[in-house]
């Protein structure tokens, strides 16, 4: 199994990674961990030197465009203005291991303002030539506002079709509208499914793994957040990406060993593990 999308490398892990990855690596999981600064990319490029099955992506996530408090379960933290510094990326994307530039993309639940949302795009712009440069896939964020989730999925689209990432990518926790998933699936992306599929009630998530070629679905956890049950309510963490291939076995009718074998392709295919 593979958790390509995970987050050992943020301080709710400082006291216990090596026990985290440990009991990851345990149930044959292997984990990509992403970068959402300068700093935690680092961490994960360190983390990919030292464990055969973990894997880094590099990148500035839009919500540490500014500084401001953040409330996520398990994480409330302040975020400081960190500016995009190319070449320090590009230097670091260039290390061993490193699969995927990101995560990158737009954030708008937390973000008011036309200059701070044109500031995410551009940045989001910066990542795609970075990936391009590279030849590397991109890992994308994509959050709207509460009352127009799918703005933020439109404007997502608008860049990716524009700027045309060679190498691909997944958009990580996908909770746009069904009905734009076919575009992203269009420029060859695949589709990141976590915990949301496992309790969000409003089924949409469900109907969009519905929609997505077995082909194209990844798994994640985005730990420590978005724990699926029976663990709702505590600290995420890779091993638990059994649960999400438990889920998806569930929505499709097949049995789980396909699951895992599909999705473990998937993402050799995509990271070019
Ligand atoms: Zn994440």
């Amino acid at each position: 199994m593979y958790d390509t999308h995970a987050h050992v490398n943020f301080n709710a892990y400082k006291d216990d990674f090596e026990a985290v990855l440990k009991r990851a690596f345990e149930k044959d999981v292997s984990v990509i961990n992403v970068g959402s600064q300068l700093s935690t990319s680092a961490r994960a490029v360190e983390m990919a030197r030292q464990y055969e099955k973990a894997y880094a992506a590099v990148g500035l996530h839009p919500i540490h465009l500014e500084d401001m408090e953040v409330e996520e379960e398990h994480a409330n933290f302040t975020t400081r203005r960190e500016e995009f510094d190319y070449h320090a990326y590009r230097e670091l994307a260039s290390q061993e291991k490193v699969v995927a530039i990101g995560e990158t993309g737009v954030d708008f639940f937390h973000t008011d303002g036309e200059d701070k949302i044109a500031k995410q795009k551009q940045v989001f712009v910066e990542h795609v030539k970075l990936a391009n440069e590279l030849a590397l896939p991109l890992i994308v964020h994509c959050r709207g506002k509460k009352d127009n989730i799918g703005g933020a999925y439109v404007d997502v689209l608008k860049i990716l079709q524009e700027h045309k990432p060679k190498a691909g990518g997944v958009m990580h926790c996908y909770v746009g509208p069904a009905e734009l998933l076919k575009s992203f699936l269009d420029l060859g992306f695949y589709i990141g499914f976590n915990g949301v599929l496992t309790f969000d009630k409003t089924g949409t998530v469900e109907k969009s793994l519905l929609a997505t070629p077995l082909d194209r679905v990844l798994t994640e956890t985005d730990c420590p957040y978005l724990t699926p049950p029976p663990f709702r309510g505590k600290r995420n963490e890779p091993a638990y990406v059994e649960y999400i291939v438990g889920k998806i076995a569930d929505v499709l009718e097949l049995p789980i060993d396909e699951i895992k074998k599909k999705t473990g392709e998937n993402a050799r295919a995509l990271f070019s593990i």
